[in-house]
């Protein structure tokens, strides 16, 4: 990603002798009241990327119902349940991230989180109510939710690390924990016999 080698600019320390001089001006943090990085492109960048991830949690609380309503077994029903409370309280961690950043928290959309949702809905048309089949396919979906979950906190955590912004970092941290644990759970409800059984049907 750009941002690797704009981090790698700004952090790599300069080989000629005369930078020494040089990198006490141009090391000098960005201007502005708080003396960090708020008014930085980077930081710009990374409020925009979580304004990304508030729209996908959003609209993945709206829809996690509807694959909890579609499961045949009661056993990723209850998963999904569970994944409905747990995505509703990661958006109010992105509120209280917006707020301790001292940003409005808005939603800007999430092509990446669209497409998933939209490929869950065609999975659940493609598949036959009450099979195991459905489910392995809903358990499909959601992992690829996840797996996109994880990929946006864990770098959006190293971001704010970067940033030196702790708090932000340590609540992004928990999420993105969260949804590793949520990402076992599903793997162990489609091991425990949910691809057996879609295997036999
Ligand atoms: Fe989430
Ligand atoms: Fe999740």
């Amino acid at each position: 990603m750009a941002t690797t080698t704009k981090t790698g600019a700004k952090t790599a320390p300069a080989k000629a002798e005369s930078a020494t001089k040089k990198s006490e001006k141009s090391v000098a943090k960005p201007k502005n009241k708080t003396g960090k990085m708020e008014d930085s492109e980077f930081h710009k960048f990374f409020v925009d990327e979580l304004k990304d991830i508030y729209w996908a949690e959003k609209h993945l609380a709206k829809a996690l119902p509807k694959f909890k309503k579609a499961a045949t077994s009661p056993e990723l029903a209850a998963t999904f349940d569970k994944h409905t409370a747990e995505t509703q309280s990661h958006v109010e961690t992105l509120d209280q991230i917006f707020g301790l950043l001292d940003e409005k928290a808005s939603a800007k959309k999430c092509e990446a989180m669209a497409g998933l949702l939209e490929e869950a809905e065609g999975i659940i048309e493609e598949t036959e109510e009450g099979t195991m089949i459905r489910d392995a396919g809903l358990i499909l979906a959601a992992q690829k939710v996840e797996h996109y979950e994880i990929a946006t906190y864990g770098t959006l955590k190293v971001f704010a690390e970067n940033m030196g912004h702790t708090e932000v970092a340590n609540l992004l941290a928990q999420t993105l924990e969260n949804e590793k644990a949520t990402d076992v759970a599903l793997t162990e409800v489609a091991e425990n016999f949910i691809n057996q059984n879609a295997a036999s049907e």
